[in-house]
């Protein structure tokens, strides 16, 4: 309030002592007339601004603003990563969802009572029964067959209890129209975000065509195990490298125990494979960049093995396979083959009896032939003696013609005694022995012989054999007891048919031969010119004990026949003609000539393995 003087009576603010008062940039007066005259009421507009910054309640709206505006700040951002969350969520449940419903396994909730909480569609797909029939649904559940209601309680209580076993339970299920199948149901507990335990949560997948499939192989397995199993054969697979025995079949069990020393044993000469434990990745070399698959395919012949510690004797087969897990394995099949070896060495020693008689039956026919043959020698042996004796009586005679005579009757005491020995020879018993033989030898040996008897006969012979003639891999004794065989059977022919001096001969011829189905062979043939064959003869003329002669025993051809095929030969007989008369018959016989080279090749192998 200003006097009329514009002094400063009172007011709000007042000016400093010795400061001088500002004039304010807003004044406004009013003239306080007419109460008090001259006096002025003069409002004047001051800044404030020092007194504001220093006043609390300013500061604390500013805070209070700031505060507003971060907290706006922060839930803008929160609310954003919440939104940013919650589509992910969504995204995440979508793709959880569709996942769901696109896989072919069955899923079900429960909580821990065994209330259903959830079904996926696949579940109701299998059962055929939809989630409002199954969810809230407390045991036995709808799918359960009648029949199985205990069992599957059972299993339940198991779920319920945590004890599944990790493998999965394999359940039978039945869908909603009554039909049933296998289904394999896993179990995993249902944790909640606080980390309890909610419920458990069931997996269920429909295994029928795995299991129809998996009892297809395990009926074949079986099928193909009793099939092993019963076999006599030992069966036995050795892997290779580790020489680790991978399959035995029951005979092989019995017989050689579950190692692998039975194998080791039986593959013998092949033993020499790698499976010896030590330096067995070095023997494996010798297989270096061999194909498994060319050793698989690979067979090898069968050998024949003894094993001492058994008695027995084995028939080996073996062939290399890969294994199952693609490992190079050697089987061995080993046929118990003691008993036919045995009745083979029996009908060898029968058969061999049989020659030995046969070759003395037919010295027996001949032995008149022979006596006549050695009448001979021993006649002109007496006869010289007679006369040396007279003469050396006499003194007529000079000492050379006493030493001509002499060697003339130790020349017949030879003949004689070459005669016996021959006859020996051939009769003689011996183990059938093959070995190189020559041809030729074989036919004048035969001839010898059978011309005793010819000669009784009235026969002529005619020998033909071809020149360098290979070497034969055969019993010589064998053989020469088919030739003589031959042309004893020729010569009775034409003798018993009283047939003409000219048709009194027979010719035996040897050459070689090459024919498509045999190869390489030495043919020897007889040809006589006697009656030749009967029509019913040829049918039986192998046949043992067959003979159209009185005496005859009716085994010299069964024999020859035996003989020749024992040495891989063939023997026929065919009738000859002069137009549609029989002028005779042919008697032929082969034998290969490779049997030298394979005989020779073979006879390591020949020689059976004998393990003790
Ligand atoms: P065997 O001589 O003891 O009768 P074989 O088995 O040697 O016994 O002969 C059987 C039969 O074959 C003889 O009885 C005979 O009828 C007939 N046969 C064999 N060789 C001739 C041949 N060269 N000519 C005619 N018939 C033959």
């Amino acid at each position: 309030m200003l006097d009329a003087q514009q002094q400063l009576l009172v007011g709000t603010v007042m000016p400093m002592p010795g400061q001088h008062a500002r004039r304010a940039s807003i004044v406004h007066e009013i003239p306080l007339a007419p109460a008090g005259n001259g006096l002025l009421l003069r409002g004047q507009g001051y800044r404030t601004s020092i007194g504001l910054i220093s006043n609390t309640l300013f500061w604390m709206v500013v805070s209070l603003s700031g505060l507003t505006v971060w907290m706006l700040v922060g839930s803008w951002r929160h609310m954003r990563r919440r939104s940013q969350m919650q589509s992910a969520l969504v995204q995440e449940t979508n793709f959880r969802r569709a996942m769901e419903n696109s896989m072919l396994t069955g899923m079900r909730a429960m909580d821990l009572e065994g209330r259903i909480t959830y079904v996926n569609p696949a579940f109701c797909a299998m059962t055929g029964f939809t989630d409002a029939d199954l969810i809230g649904r407390l045991p036995p559940f709808p799918y359960w067959p009648p029949d199985r209601i205990d069992e599957n309680t059972r299993l339940l209580k198991q779920e319920l209890q945590g004890r599944s076993p990790a493998g999965g339970i394999e359940v039978k299920v039945m869908r909603r129209d009554g039909s049933q199948f296998d289904s394999r149901m896993y179990v995993s507990p249902l944790i909640d975000p606080k980390g309890q335990q909610t419920g458990w949560m069931t997996s269920m997948t429909n295994i029928t065509e795995a299991k129809r499939v998996r009892d297809q192989l395990s009926a074949s397995h079986e099928r193909f195990t009793t099939v092993l199993e019963g076999l006599d054969a030992a069966v036995s697979v050795l892997s290779v490298q580790q020489g680790e025995l991978l399959f035995a079949n029951r005979s092989y069990r019995l017989w050689f125990g579950a190692d692998a020393r039975g194998h080791a044993m039986l593959a013998g000469a092949e033993a020499s494979l790698p499976y010896l434990p030590e330096g067995g990745e070095d023997a494996v070399d010798g297989f270096g960049g061999l194909p498994a698959q060319e050793l698989t395919e690979a067979g090898s012949d069968p050998r024949e093995v003894y094993v001492e510690s058994l008695r027995k004797w084995f028939d080996v087969r073996s062939r290399y396979l890969q294994w199952t897990d693609g490992r190079l394995a050697q089987m061995l099949i080993a046929t118990d083959i003691t008993a036919r070896r045995r009745a083979e060495t029996l009908a060898a020693q029968q058969a061999e009896k049989a020659q030995v008689t046969s070759r003395l039956v037919t010295m027996g026919e001949m032995a008149s032939s022979v006596a006549h043959e050695l009448n001979q020698p021993l006649t002109a042996i007496t006869n010289y003696c007679n006369g040396m004796v007279t003469r050396v009586k006499g003194e007529a005679i000079q000492k050379d013609d006493l030493i001509a005579a002499l060697e003339k009757t130790s020349k017949q005491a030879q003949r004689a005694g070459q005669i016996i020995h021959r006859i020996r020879a051939f009769v003689k018993r011996s183990e059938p022995q093959r070995q190189p033989s020559d041809a030729r030898q074989i036919v004048e040996d035969a001839v010898e012989l059978a011309s005793i008897d010819m000669r009784r006969r009235n026969v002529a012979i005619h020998t033909y054999v071809a020149q360098r003639l290979p070497q034969l891999m055969v019993d010589p004794i064998l053989i020469e007891q088919v030739v003589l065989n031959l042309l004893k059977n020729a010569s009775e022919a034409i003798d018993n048919a009283k047939l003409p001096p000219s048709r009194r001969h027979i010719e035996l011829r040897v050459v070689p031969r090459h024919t498509p189905e045999e190869g390489g062979v030495i043919e020897f043939s007889v040809t006589d010119m006697g009656p030749g064959l009967k029509e019913e003869v040829i049918g039986r003329l192998y046949e043992a004990f067959f003979s159209t002669k009185v005496e005859g025993l009716g085994i010299g051809l069964s024999l020859c026949r035996s003989i020749v095929e024992s040495h891989r030969g063939r023997i026929r007989a065919q009738n000859l003609y002069n137009g549609s008369t029989v002028v005779g018959c042919r008697f032929s016989f082969t034998l290969p000539v490779e049997t030298t080279a394979r005989s020779e090749a073979l006879a390591p192998a020949a020689n059976p393995t004998v393990i003790s």
